[in-house]
């Protein structure tokens, strides 16, 4: 294994590690990738099905833009493998995270009917790449969950040809993703939106709306 990959491995375990213990990753759900080479597409992905409490850095599997296993693993990565590739190749992302947090799930459901959720006023949303004001309105699509992963897989690249601004995008009762150039700048965007949908998800329950 290359340096470049070792690394890339070291730095998405420590991510996995970090959110699962902050309740967005439990029960082997979830899934992070990384570009490690673009020309042919090579990604450092999660596994399927593991533990990302107790996930280690020989774990990380190198995947091709088929989402097949090129390492010397025999895990299968995770299902979702194929929207990460999307993401990567058309949305121009170095690195992606997938979380299933309680608010995200919540938020993601209650706000389907309207195809998205918007975001504004929030010191916050500045830690997102290239917005330099609370009053920025973020706008955070909504798709529908499925089973089929290439069905999902479209949806995801049509919407996010719609949403060329968007740093994230809801799957409804399942999860979020979001991305950046690299996994530290994927890592600050889940820590944004996740902090901004449970501020959002705590303010109805105490206004009310
Ligand atoms: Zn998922």
């Amino acid at each position: 294994m290359s340096d470049g990959f070792l690394q890339i491995a070291s730095t998405l375990t420590s991510i996995a590690r970090g959110f699962h213990s902050r309740g967005w990753l439990v029960g082997t759900s979830g899934n992070l990738s990384a570009v490690v080479d673009r020309e042919p597409l090579r990604l450092a992905v999660t596994p399927s099905g593991v533990d990302k409490g107790e996930f280690s850095p020989a774990q990380v599997l190198l995947t091709d833009e088929q989402s097949r296993v090129v390492s010397d693993h025999l895990a299968k990565p995770s299902d979702e493998s194929p929207l990460h590739v999307r993401i990567v190749k058309e949305h121009g992302a170095g690195a992606v995270i997938h979380t299933h947090s309680i608010w995200n799930t919540i938020l993601s459901d209650r706000h389907a009917g309207d195809g998205g959720l918007g975001i504004e006023g929030y010191e916050m949303l500045k830690g997102l790449q290239g917005v330099k004001t609370h009053q920025h309105r973020e706008w955070l699509p909504i798709i529908e969950n499925s089973q089929d992963m290439l069905a999902l897989a479209e949806s995801i690249s049509d919407t996010l040809g719609k949403n060329k601004d968007a740093h994230g995008i809801l799957l409804r009762g399942h999860g979020l993703y979001s991305w950046g150039r690299d996994l530290l700048q994927a890592k600050r965007h889940v820590e944004i939106l996740e902090f901004l949908l449970e501020v959002l998800g705590r303010s109805i329950l105490i206004n009310g709306n």
